[in-house]
Order: structure tokens, then C-alpha cells, then sequence
């Protein structure tokens, strides 16, 4: 199926795409990477669009350390996040959450601004974003504003981003010396979607804990964060089957999906000590 006739216009600058965006009434798509909107237009999921290009605006892209944070441009590419290295020192949940994500062809188009805005709850990035506590930057006709991960995954596929806007960037903070980041999933093949997701992340003010694909957006566990920062594993893994309410698909029963959330937590916790590689 080929996507239906739309339009297209190429953004200067940032102003230039904001502009074009509010020239759309409310028909304005921001096109990055094109990896999951030009599929879902092929697929007529979304038709008929005003397509406002930001690929080639400058200053969207790279990492810049701000001190105490990285701050991580919306264009920057997967392949590019998986390879950097600021982020391998400094974030290396993100960079391990690369080789999870889909092919290299999707990796070397694919930016985390597109990932982050799409929230497809099956996705790395957005539960990399809540285990990391990470702050979302987005520009519009009004300026800048800020949103906090844990206020900007809204429901399936829809975030806190406004049809006039754009997110321009991500600020995660640094990883303390002894952090531990751990990223762990079930897939039916390499390159598919999860089954289910979790990211942990043991620094000193406690555990953080997050999964994908159990919800309409990513979560936190915060009930099995509690208990890992007792020590208590096992309380642990039975808090977090007792507060995820996955669904029921093709791919998967909610059943399933609860135990293997379960298992997911003990092998990113022995991964955490070094007890698991
Ligand atoms: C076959 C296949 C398998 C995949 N497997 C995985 C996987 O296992 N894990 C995973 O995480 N992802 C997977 N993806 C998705 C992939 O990571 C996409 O690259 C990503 O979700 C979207 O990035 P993009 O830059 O291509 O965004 P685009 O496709 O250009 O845009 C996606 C959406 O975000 C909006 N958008 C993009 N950038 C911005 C911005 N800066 N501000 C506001 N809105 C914006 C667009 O309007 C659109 O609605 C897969 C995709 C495909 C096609």
C-alpha cells in the first residue's frame, strides 16, 4: 500500500519549523527519521498529513556534557547513541538499549527525538527515559518548556507534546561512579519488539525501575523499587507482578508477560552485582 497525497515542506531552522508547524492547522507531522511515521502513513494510519521535515536542522543533534547532565539532541540518531562516547561513560543504559532496538537500516535513520515522541509503550527509549529520570526539552510558538519523563508519556502513542511542537533535546543525568544500569528483555527474534522490558538502575538515592510493553505507555514499578531498596529481592519481584496489569495480545498472554517481568527483575538485579553478564 503506498502512503495517500500529502504535503511536504523542508525546515530551515528550528523557528522555520515551528512556523511551518502552525501554518498546518493542526495537519502538521514533524518528520524525522521517517522509520515509524512513513510506515504508518504506507499503512494509511495516518493520512493526508503536512509533513514539516526537521532531518536537516541544525543544532538538533549530538551530545554536549552540561556538568552534572548530558544533554542529547532530538535528531541524534540510535546508531549514533550506541557509539557515543559520552554516553557509554556517562549513560550507558541508552547505549545498551541500541542493540535492542530493531536493524541497523532502522538504526542509522531512526533519531531518539522520533522514539520519545511516538511513545510506542513496546519501545526502549521511553523506559530508558523513566528509569533515568530524564527531562524533556520542547520548543513551540511560546519558547521553551520542560517536561519531566514521568509527565511525558501520556497514553498509547500520545505524549505531552502539543501539535505546534517540538522536542529539541533530552538532558539525563550523569551516572554517579558506582551506578549500575541494566537493561533487560524478552523477544521472539532479534530486531522484534519486546514481550516484555525492564530497565534498572541502582544509584545512591535508590533503585529506579521501569518496563516496557506491560502498558499503554512505559512505567515505573515503584512498589518492587521499594523493596529492592530494602534488599529484599523476592519482595521485589512479587510487588512487581502484583502492579504491572500487562495485556492479553498475539504475541503474548498477560500471564506470561507478568511472570517474565519477574524473571526480567532477578537477571537485571544479578546482572547489577555481577553475578550475571
Ligand atoms: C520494522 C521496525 C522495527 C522497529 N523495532 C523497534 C524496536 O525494537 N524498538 C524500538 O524502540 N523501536 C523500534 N522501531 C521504531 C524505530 O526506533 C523508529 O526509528 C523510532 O520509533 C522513530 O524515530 P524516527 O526518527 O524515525 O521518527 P519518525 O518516524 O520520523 O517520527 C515518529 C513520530 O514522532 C514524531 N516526531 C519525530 N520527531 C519528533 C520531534 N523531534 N518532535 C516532535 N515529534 C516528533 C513524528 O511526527 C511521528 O509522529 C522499529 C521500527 C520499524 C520500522
Amino acid at each position: 500500500m503506498k502512503a495517500s497525497a500529502g504535503g511536504y515542506a523542508r525546515a530551515n531552522n528550528l523557528s522555520h519549523a515551528i512556523e511551518l508547524l502552525a501554518l498546518s492547522d493542526g495537519m502538521g507531522r514533524v518528520l524525522a527519521g521517517g522509520q515509524s511515521l512513513i510506515a504508518a502513513m504506507n499503512m494509511r494510519l495516518s493520512t493526508g498529513d503536512m509533513l514539516v521535515d526537521i532531518s536537516r536542522v541544525s543544532g538538533l543533534s549530538g551530545v554536549i556534557d552540561e556538568g552534572e547532565t548530558l544533554r542529547i539532541g532530538a535528531l541524534t540518531k540510535h546508531v549514533e547513541i550506541g557509539a557515543h562516547p559520552l554516553i557509554r561513560a556517562h549513560a550507558p543504559l541508552l547505549a545498551d538499549a541500541v542493540s535492542f532496538i530493531a536493524h541497523a537500516a532502522i538504526r542509522n535513520r531512526g533519531t531518539i527525538g522520533g522514539a520519545l515522541a511516538h511513545a510506542d509503550p513496546a519501545a526502549e527509549f521511553p523506559a530508558c527515559m523513566l528509569a533515568l529520570g530524564a527531562t524533556l526539552h520542547i520548543h513551540g510558538p511560546d519558547g521553551e518548556r520542560s517536561a519531566a519523563a514521568e509527565d511525558f508519556f501520556e497514553d498509547l502513542f500520545e505524549t505531552s507534546i502539543k501539535e505546534d511542537e517540538i522536542l529539541t533535546a533530552i538532558t539525563v543525568p550523569k551516572a554517579e561512579a558506582d551506578e549500575r544500569q541494566v537493561l533487560q528483555e524478552v523477544a521472539r527474534r532479534s530486531g522484534d519488539y519486546a514481550l516484555v522490558g525492564l530497565c534498572l538502575v541502582a544509584r545512591s538515592s535508590g533503585h529506579r525501575i521501569s518496563l516496557l510493553s506491560v502498558a499503554s505507555t512505559p512505567i515505573l514499578a515503584r512498589n518492587a523499587m521499594t523493596q529492592l531498596d530494602q534488599g529484599n529481592v523476592d519482595g521485589a519481584v512479587a510487588a512487581l507482578r502484583a502492579e504491572i496489569d500487562p495485556p492479553s495480545d498475539t504475541q503474548a498472554s498477560a500471564s506470561y508477560r507478568r511472570h517474565i517481568a519477574g524473571i526480567l527483575l532477578r537477571r537485571a538485579v544479578a546482572q547489577e552485582k555481577g553475578d550475571f553478564a
